[in-house]
């Protein structure tokens, strides 16, 4: 056992090379580090599970991230847009399961067509759930106005995420032009938490040319932001992606994994009461890697619930899992798994980020 390793865990600000130590853990150290997240995990958000029903609204984006399968690049893409039925009877399965709350995701559109279709299906929502229904958006860069228009009507969660807090990074895995501006993300980001949203980010892990240092930096950049809530996972590569060309550069599936799991484990450890999803990528390389993650510190589980019949064209990457389940398949083994990994589901609650209501307090 190495006395610095514990002396790490046992400090109450870390700094960029602890978190370095921290992520380049081994063997006994690294079940050290497994211990201590479960233990904060356990000690600040507690047992529970929450269920954010994710719809993928559509696969339509005018960005062209060079790691994305749904890039606007992409020819091969099959485009599809949900009906507003669709939408309304995903939720409705989600309010009736008592999941507690909805993730409306989509590619990145950005005109007053698509704000007035969300706007109308968040009020659809919140109607047929009697406002019970909690509700995450995860839809990109938007004006102001449109954040503004969709927390008034009653979102209360944003999901952006930031992919990389390196600009150097950024620019290397996104085209250079004003639509992938490293600026005008950490503007938006900026935008939803002063709105008021429960403003959420995260970054992927594993990026070719991606460094341990940059993934250091990047937990530093999330404590610094002040985020409620975190979304991130292994970066898988797509084959009709840019990045692609890159792949002798990565890790190993295995590596990318458990550099995600140790990613979780110190977020825990560094912002103690926020939310932080167990993503789909990581069951995408491990069958049970999101329940690996729920044991050592995250507490969100987002269920596909979008129609089966749409799931396969919303591949952001390879391999991704569950894309031909019924929507009720899905339910039923996610319980067992989470039963499984000792969790307890809360059913029927928002589940709320607890550092969000820490900081008004
Ligand atoms: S990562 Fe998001 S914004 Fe970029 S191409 Fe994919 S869906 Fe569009």
């Amino acid at each position: 056992m190495s006395s610095l390793f514990n002396k790490i865990l046992e400090k109450e600000n870390l700094n960029k090379e602890d978190l370095i130590c921290l992520l380049n853990a081994k063997d006994n150290d690294r079940k050290l580090l497994f211990e201590k997240s479960a233990e904060i995990k356990q000690k600040y958000v507690g047992n529970k599970v929450y269920f954010r029903g994710l719809i993928e609204y559509s696969n339509i984006c005018y960005k062209n991230c060079l790691y994305c399968g749904i890039r606007a690049g992409n020819k091969d893409l099959i485009h599809y847009t949900l009906s507003d039925e669709e939408v309304i009877n995903a939720a409705k399965f989600a309010f009736e399961n008592n999941y507690g709350s909805v993730v409306l995701q989509s590619g990145e559109i950005e005109s007053s067509a698509f704000t007035e279709k969300i706007d109308k299906l968040i009020w659809e929502i919140k109607k047929l759930s009697d406002s019970k229904l909690g509700l995450t958006l995860s839809l990109g860069e938007q004006s102001e106005e449109t954040y503004k228009q969709w927390f008034k009507s009653g979102a209360h969660r944003y999901l952006l995420r930031i992919e990389t807090s390196n600009q150097e990074l950024y620019s290397k895995i996104h085209p250079h032009n004003s639509k992938h501006s490293f600026e005008k993300r950490l503007v938006a980001l900026n935008t939803l938490k002063r709105l008021g949203f429960q403003a959420g980010t995260g970054v992927m892990i594993g990026l070719p040319f991606q460094t341990i240092e940059n993934l250091a930096e990047d937990l530093l950049f999330m404590k610094e932001f002040d985020i409620d809530m975190c979304g991130m996972g292994p970066y898988i590569e797509h084959k009709q992606t840019p990045l692609y060309e890159f792949r002798d550069k990565l890790l190993p599936l295995n590596e990318r994994f458990d550099l995600s799991l140790k990613m979780i484990a110190v977020l825990r450890i560094v912002m103690k009461d926020i939310n932080i999803a167990s993503t789909t990528a990581l069951q995408a390389i491990d069958p049970i890697g999101r329940e690996k993650a729920i044991k050592i510190g995250a507490n969100i589980i987002m269920p596909n619930i979008t129609p089966g019949n749409n799931r396969d064209n919303y591949l952001l990457y390879e391999n991704k899992p569950c894309t031909d389940e019924e929507v009720e398949d899905c339910k039923t083994c996610l319980e067992a798994r989470l039963h499984f990994a000792g969790a307890e589901i809360g059913y029927g609650e928002w589940g709320d980020s607890k550092h969000f209501a820490n900081k008004k307090d």
